[in-house]
């Protein structure tokens, strides 16, 4: 045994990991995508502020939630009829719905740490799980897009509308290891949100890794601590290696 191994580490047959804010910045892209969609129904005709149209935009998302489908003809009716005079609206609209999704191909990548990491732990024994809160076919198009399938253990990919509970609901993570004959303290699970990522999983028996690098959860705290806190996949690779034997 060398001097740098642990002569203890602990079992780990599973990595669960959430999507949103854990393997991209789903809140940076979101913006990008906003801001993209409005600067191409201003050049489509729309006769708005941009400042302005982004706010009511942000405004609707917040009122109608991010899975509403008629974002940006709200917007147009938020900014009243002399905003798309002389323009067939769904043609402005089309072109906000048009350049949201070329930003979405452009811009949905993983942080470089989350690709190099996921590479090296396809490459090591632990199956590697997702288990994501969110409609399905979104969230398994962001995995699609996010070029990271061929690194995780494709009967292990979970989302809450399919395994029916959501984030919070302990039962969520307790039906994936049921599901896949694995026990809570042999599995790690990867997330962002305190309340809804970490808690859960705590009570559950998990060990849990809280990234604390970006998006709306970064400030918050939930009622317990998870076993490690980091701000990106490297500080993961190393916890794996020293605390779990990975390698
Ligand atoms: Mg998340």
């Amino acid at each position: 045994m060398t001097e740098n191994t642990h002569a203890v580490t602990k079992p780990l047959d599973a990595i669960f990991f959430d999507i949103d804010d854990t393997l991209f910045s789903t809140s940076v892209f979101a913006d990008k995508a906003r801001r993209g969609a409005i600067d191409a129904m201003i050049r489509a005709g729309l006769r708005a502020d941009r400042a302005e149209a982004l706010r009511e935009l942000d405004e609707i998302i917040a009122e109608f939630s991010s899975n509403y489908s008629g974002h940006f003809d709200k917007v147009l009716d938020r900014l009243g009829p002399e905003s798309t005079e002389g323009h067939n609206r769904a043609v402005i609209v089309a072109a906000g719905v048009v350049a949201y999704h070329s930003t979405k191909w452009r811009e949905l990548k993983v942080y470089d740490d989350v690709y190099e990491v996921l590479k090296w732990l396809a490459s090591t024994s632990p199956l590697r799980g997702i288990i994501s809160a969110g409609i399905t076919i979104k969230q398994a198009e962001k995995l699609v897009r996010l070029e990271v399938l061929e690194f995780l253990t494709p009967s292990a990919i979970f989302f809450t509308d399919q395994v029916g509970f959501s984030k919070p609901n302990p039962k969520l993570y307790r039906r994936v290891l049921q599901r896949m004959k694995l026990s809570p303290g042999r599995c790690l699970y990867v997330g962002d949100n305190p309340t809804h990522d970490i808690d859960p999983c705590n009570r559950e028996g998990w060990s849990t890794v809280r990234i604390r690098r970006s998006g709306r959860h970064a400030a918050e705290e939930g009622a317990t601590k998870p076993t490690y806190e980091i701000r990106d996949f490297f500080e993961l690779r190393r916890i794996l290696q020293s605390d779990f034997g990975v390698s």
